[in-house]
C-alpha cells in the first residue's frame, strides 16, 4: 500500500507496514480496529503524538520513515512484491495493467527494443550516450570548467547543444533533407524524445509490415524498410557527429557533401555486418556491450546557460533491522566545486534506497533556489532505477520520487547519476559522521 491520505487504509487489517506483527502500546484508549491510517496523519504530516501513544518503538519508527506526498492523494494499493522482497518488472507490469496506466513504461521499453535491433555495437553507445546526455558535446565541456570554444562548429552562431547540434542547426536540417528528406523543423522537445519517438515510430511500422512478409508458408522477415529507415537515422547523426569532430579537431571546413558521402559509407558498413556471417558475432557482441551500470542517470530538461552545479550525496543507516537503534539513519550532500557546502542530519529510515532518496530529496531542497541547473552523484543505482522507472520501484520511495519530481519542476536541468561509491566518498564522510 502507497500511503496518500490515508483513508483508504486501515491501521490494522491492510499490509501497509513491513515489521509484522503491528506492535501496539498498551494504553487504556487504544484506536478502534478499524481505524484509519488518516487517523495518524493531520495536515499532511505524521501526528507523532497519537503514533507514540499507540504503537511501540520499532514500529513508530517505522511509520515516521514513511514519506507522506505533498500534494492530497488517494492511497494506492500496489502489487505485492515478489517473495524475495523484489519489485520484478512483471509485478509492475501487473500492476500497471490493473491500474490502466500504459505511459511510464515507454522509455523502459524503447531500450528492450533498441538492444535488440541489428545494429553496430558502436551505435548503440553512441545512441545510448545521447540518451543519457553524457555525449560530450562543447556545451556540456563548457558546464565542467574545461575551456572550450562552445559555439556550434557548423554555424558558428549558436550554443552547441545536443538538439542545436544533432538537430535545430541549419546545417544538420540540410544533411537530414539530403539523407531522408526529412524536415526537422517544429521540434522542440528534447533531442532524447525526438529520436524515442522517430525509431518507435519506425519499429511499429516494423510490426504492421510484418504481416504482409508471410510468404509461401515460411514467415520470411522483411528486413527491408524499417531497417533502412532506422540505420539511415542513426548513420546521419553518427554522420554529423564525425563531422563534427573532424571539424573540431582536425581543423576542417563544413562540408556537406562530406556528411553525405558519410552516412551513405556507414549505411553499407551496416548493412554488410547484417547480411553476412560476421551478424552472428556481432550479436554476441552486442549483447555484451550494454553499458557499465554505473553510467546510469535519470535527466531532466535542457542545459542552456549558467554553470551547472555537482553534488555528492549519501546516505548511512544500520543494517540490523531489530537492533533498538534501528532506523536511525542519516544523510548529506556536499558541494563537488565547494566543499565547505554541505549538510548532514539524522533521519528514519532503514532501507538503502530510501536514505538515498531521501538524501537525494534534501539536496534538491536545499540548492535549488541557488541554482538552477544540477547534477546530483549517488551511489546508488536503485534509486537512479527507481527514477527512470517509477512503476518498478519500491514501496518505500514512491512518495520520495514523487516529491523529487515535484521538486524538481522549477530547474533547468537536473541529473541524478548512479556513480561508484569512491565518489561520493565526501558525502559518505559526513552521513557516517552524523549518525554517530
Ligand atoms: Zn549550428
Amino acid at each position: 500500500m502507497q500511503i496518500g491520505n490515508g483513508e483508504d487504509t486501515q491501521i490494522f487489517l491492510d499490509d501497509w507496514l513491513s515489521s509484522r506483527p503491528m506492535q501496539r502500546a498498551g494504553i487504556s484508549a487504544p484506536l478502534p480496529n478499524d481505524a484509519k491510517v488518516s487517523h495518524l496523519i493531520s495536515t499532511g504530516n505524521w501526528d507523532a503524538n497519537i503514533i507514540w501513544t499507540n504503537f511501540s518503538r520499532l514500529t513508530v519508527r517505522e511509520i515516521l520513515s514513511i514519506q507522506l506526498p505533498e500534494t492530497n492523494s488517494t492511497d494506492t494499493k500496489i502489487w505485492r512484491p515478489d517473495r524475495n522482497g523484489k519489485y520484478s518488472i512483471k509485478s509492475g507490469y501487473w500492476t500497471a495493467q490493473e491500474q490502466g496506466i500504459t505511459a511510464p513504461e515507454t522509455i523502459s521499453k524503447f531500450w528492450k527494443s533498441f538492444w535488440k535491433q541489428e545494429l553496430l555495437p558502436k551505435w548503440k553507445m553512441f545512441i545510448w550516450k545521447i540518451m543519457q546526455r553524457v555525449l560530450p558535446v562543447a556545451h556540456k565541456l563548457e558546464k565542467r570548467k574545461i575551456q572550450i570554444e562552445t559555439h556550434c562548429k557548423f554555424c558558428k552562431s549558436e550554443k552547441e547543444t545536443l538538439e542545436h547540434l544533432f538537430r535545430d542547426c541549419q546545417f544538420s536540417k540540410r544533411i537530414w533533407f539530403g539523407t531522408m528528406g526529412y524536415r526537422t523543423n517544429g521540434n522542440h522537445g528534447t533531442l532524447q524524445e525526438w529520436i524515442q519517438n522517430t525509431l518507435n515510430s519506425i519499429w511499429n511500422r516494423n510490426d504492421e509490415g510484418s504481416h504482409s512478409s508471410i510468404q509461401a508458408g515460411n514467415r520470411v522477415f522483411d528486413p527491408g524498410e524499417s531497417q533502412i529507415l532506422m540505420v539511415k537515422v542513426i548513420a546521419t547523426m553518427w554522420a554529423i557527429w564525425i563531422h563534427r569532430n573532424e571539424i573540431t579537431f582536425q581543423n576542417c571546413t563544413p562540408d556537406l557533401q562530406r556528411v553525405m558521402e558519410t552516412a551513405t559509407e556507414y549505411i553499407h558498413r551496416q548493412a554488410k555486418a547484417t547480411s553476412t556471417k560476421v551478424q552472428e558475432k556481432e550479436k554476441l557482441h552486442t549483447i555484451t556491450e550494454k553499458p557499465a551500470s554505473h553510467n546510469l542517470a535519470w535527466t531532466k530538461g535542457i542545459i542552456q546557460e549558467g554553470q551547472l552545479e555537482c553534488f555528492q550525496v549519501d546516505g548511512a543507516w544500520k543494517k540490523e533491522k531489530n537492533s533498538p537503534n534501528a532506523w536511525e539513519a542519516a544523510i548529506a550532500w556536499v558541494n563537488e566545486y565547494n566543499t565547505a557546502r554541505w549538510e548532514a542530519q539524522k533521519i528514519l529510515g532503514s532501507y538503502p534506497v530510501q536514505t538515498e532518496s531521501l538524501a537525494i530529496l534534501h539536496c534538491i531542497e536545499s540548492v535549488r533556489a541557488e541554482f538552477k541547473a544540477i547534477s546530483i552523484k549517488t551511489d546508488s543505482k536503485e534509486i537512479v532505477q527507481a527514477l527512470l522507472y517509477p512503476l518498478n520501484s519500491p514501496l518505500e520511495v514512491r512518495n520520495i520520487i514523487a516529491n523529487i519530481e515535484a521538486r524538481v519542476a522549477n530547474l533547468q536541468f537536473i541529473s541524478i547519476v548512479n556513480v561508484k561509491r569512491e565518489e561520493v566518498s565526501k558525502a559518505h564522510f559526513h552521513a557516517s559522521k552524523a549518525r554517530k
